[in-house]
């Protein structure tokens, strides 16, 4: 830093890395940035950061960026490099020739939570206006989906309750499914500065992560389950909590459901929801889960903070209701220092599911089936609008398969690397006849496509990111796009070029349109954030600055709707064939695939991803720390090095899958939520064996 001087000025604008949302002023020399540097007012991070946001943004100017467009006829074919304008001609004529050959249902699109708000609405409105059917999906279907479903159906709203700094009011923390320190840094030092304070922390998680125990922080309980088991012991601690008259009854009658309350109780009120009944399947004692429960019910302000361990499963929807159930059941929810609060993975996962970028609503969480919610956007938009919802992201691969999906668009997502049984995503898209890829690098999914767009990093762009407290934040332009081009703009002419005018020429016109079509987003405007510095939403006439704590006095259902959560073990199941569970995750100085970060000196913190073994199982397999080892599932196999750790339990291993060689997705399967098809990342029955590696 110090060798490329002192800065000349600087930008304000928020990190494209985790959910957090940190704010950074990018200090600038000349039309360089020299460092980033966290801002005090900052509302989501206080002017901290991490080793992602502070020193990984070196990937934007790395010599791996495509600065052309480019196509090829068959990906057999060398890139050529191309004018945009040709390229953009290119796509629309194979994507119109696909629709007139096999139909309008045969092509789609992918946006990702890595764009900004403005650039996802535009990709849903290119893929509803000018595609004419509803098959748009983002990379949320492959984590939070489950949040997205569970919360608007127990809650009424597909959002976390709470604003991060509610926490410091907490004074029982319930960890489940997440590892803050690890995958939202900023806001994990404050909860472990809540926990120094002296809140209880209670954990839920089958791998022992950094929070349990660090300086000064010591969990009360660690429930280390078995992976999938997490709907039983949900349903054990509601078990507990009813029965043993725990239940804040005076809650419930003013802000729940009665009717489906009554209903609920009698179903959690089963013996074989007793601790006692299920703590063999779940492999916590029994008494500990009592414990556990009896702390959350009774030790003040109880809030839950979940992550992807959550919603990565068969029953990750219903697991998320699990959660709202004892929320509603404790009374905890609707004031500081409580509630229901997803930490999202990626920066923008929250925005890129508020703007209609699902097969089945409209920006807004608003069903593509309602007819006056259709006609509004078709009298915004000018064109007829299909009421059927569309395809999802495995859909697609699948109707792919069947001869019924040619085309996809694909925006800042690596669907060829992040998505599980890779072999089959693979298979689907070499069977499509035209795929378009718009992203920094030629990624594991442009090795599939016969277009790809240059796209441009977030400080190449103006637009906007919702973290996952609901905070909309300004993304401000610090340097010109080094392809010419901001990402929305090649949306907009690859609208143009197939016949559905755009013509935007801001991204402030874009939050415009999103805020005169949004009950949610009726009072936010670039002019606000920039009065501000961020917004939570809901902004709107009933809230003219945001919203930082939601359902306060009523949910924004009505009233609170407790869920029958029935345990449905995964089909994925250990035997002597496959005796371990793999289960995954993320590293700190990594982020995901690891496209951004494996091009930056994170690298030096970590350079592979590597399989964490319990010693006891090293030891019955003959394997040693650094030993190479095979990993093989029903779905693939690959090779990793082995990292021997008593954070594991005996029985689980883990890894993480920042890097394409590692191919941790070659072992993953295709199970899946029930209710919104989110992969089963966490729990894949493997065989693990020493292999030597020349
Ligand atoms: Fe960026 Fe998240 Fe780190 Fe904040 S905590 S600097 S948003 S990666």
């Amino acid at each position: 830093v110090l060798a490329k001087g002192q800065p000349e000025h600087g930008i304000v604008t928020t990190c494209a890395y985790c959910g957090v949302g940190c704010s950074f002023t990018a200090e600038m020399k000349g039309s360089e940035v020299i460092r980033m540097v966290p801002t005090k007012s900052g509302k989501a991070n206080h002017g901290h950061s991490c080793v992602k946001g502070r020193f990984a943004f070196g990937y934007a100017t790395h010599p791996d960026r495509i600065k052309k467009p480019m196509i090829r006829e068959k990906i057999s074919d060398p890139w050529r490099e191309v004018s945009w304008d040709e390229a953009v001609t290119f796509a629309a004529g194979r994507f119109k020739a696909l629709q007139s050959k096999y139909g309008r249902y045969s092509i789609g699109g992918i946006t990702s939570s890595r764009c900004t708000n403005e650039e996802t609405y535009l990709v849903q409105k290119l893929i509803r206006a000018a595609f004419g059917n509803n098959n748009v999906d983002t990379c949320a279907r492959v984590c939070h989906s489950p949040t997205g479903y569970g919360l608007k159906r127990t809650l009424g709203e597909s959002a976390g309750t709470q604003d991060f700094d509610s926490v410091m009011q907490s004074d029982v923390i319930m960890v489940i499914g997440a590892n803050p320190t690890d995958g939202h840094p900023v806001f994990g030092s404050l909860m472990r500065k809540r926990l120094r304070q002296g809140a209880k922390l209670i954990v839920v998680d089958p791998r022992r992560i950094d929070l349990i125990k660090s300086p000064h922080v010591q969990a009360d309980y660690h429930l280390q389950l078995q992976p999938g088991t997490n709907v039983a012991l949900l349903n054990a601690l509601a078990y507990v909590i009813v029965t043993e008259g725990l239940a804040n009854e005076h809650f419930i009658d003013k802000r729940c459901d009665l009717h489906a309350y009554a209903k609920w109780k009698t179903f959690i009120s089963h013996h074989r929801h007793a601790p006692e009944a299920v703590e063999k399947a779940i492999g916590v004692p029994a008494e500990t889960i009592r414990s556990a429960a009896r702390l959350y019910a009774t030790g003040g302000n109880a809030a839950i903070y979940y992550g992807l361990g959550v919603t990565e499963h068969s029953q990750g929807s219903t697991t998320v209701m699990g959660i709202a159930n004892l929320a509603m059941l404790t009374g905890n929810i609707g004031r500081e220092g409580v509630g229901v609060n997803p930490l999202r993975g990626q920066n923008n996962v929250q925005g890129s599911c508020d703007m209609g970028s699902f097969p089945h609503e409209f920006p807004g969480y608003r069903s593509v089936a309602d007819h006056a919610t259709r006609e509004l956007f078709e009298q915004a938009w000018g064109v007829s609008l299909e009421a059927e919802p569309g395809l999802r992201i495995p859909n697609m691969f699948s109707a792919a398969l069947d001869g019924s999906f040619k085309g996809l668009y694909v925006e800042g997502e690596d669907i060829a690397q992040s998505d599980p049984d890779i072999q089959h995503v693979h298979a689907a898209l070499s069977a499509m006849e035209c795929v378009v890829v718009q992203d920094l690098f030629l990624n594991e999914t442009a090795k599939f496509a016969h277009v790809f767009f240059p796209g441009s990093s977030f400080l190449e762009k103006n637009g906007t990111f919702t973290n996952a407290e609901r905070r909309i934040s300004p993304v401000r332009k610090v340097m010109p796009p080094l392809a010419g081009k901001e990402d929305w703009e090649v949306t907009q002419l690859l609208a143009n070029a197939l016949g559905y005018p755009m013509n935007y020429s801001h991204p402030s016109e874009i939050m415009d349109e999103i805020a005169r079509l949004t009950p949610t987003f009726t009072g936010v405007s670039y002019a606000k954030l920039e009065e501000m510095g961020s917004i939570q939403w809901p902004c709107n006439a009933d809230a003219p600055d945001g919203t930082p704590l939601m359902h306060t006095k009523h949910f924004v259902r009505g009233q609170g709707l407790f869920v029958l959560t029935e345990y449905v073990p995964t089909p994925e199941r250990t035997t002597a064939k496959y005796p371990l569970i793999l289960t995954t995750g993320r590293i700190l100085s990594q982020y995901n695939v690891g496209a951004q970060t494996r091009r930056t000196e994170n690298v030096a913190w970590h350079d592979e991803d590597r399989l964490e073994i319990h010693p006891s199982d090293a030891e019955l397999r003959g394997i040693k720390a650094g030993d190479w080892v095979g990993i093989k599932s029903r779905a693939g196999e690959t090779v990793l090095r082995a990292l021997i750790s008593e954070r594991m339990q005996p029985g689980v291993v883990y890894t993480t899958f920042h890097f394409p060689q590692s191919g941790a997705n070659v072992i993953t399967t295709d199970n899946s939520d029930w209710a919104t098809n989110c992969p089963e990342y966490k729990v894949t029955a493997v065989q693990v064996m020493p292999v030597s590696v020349s």
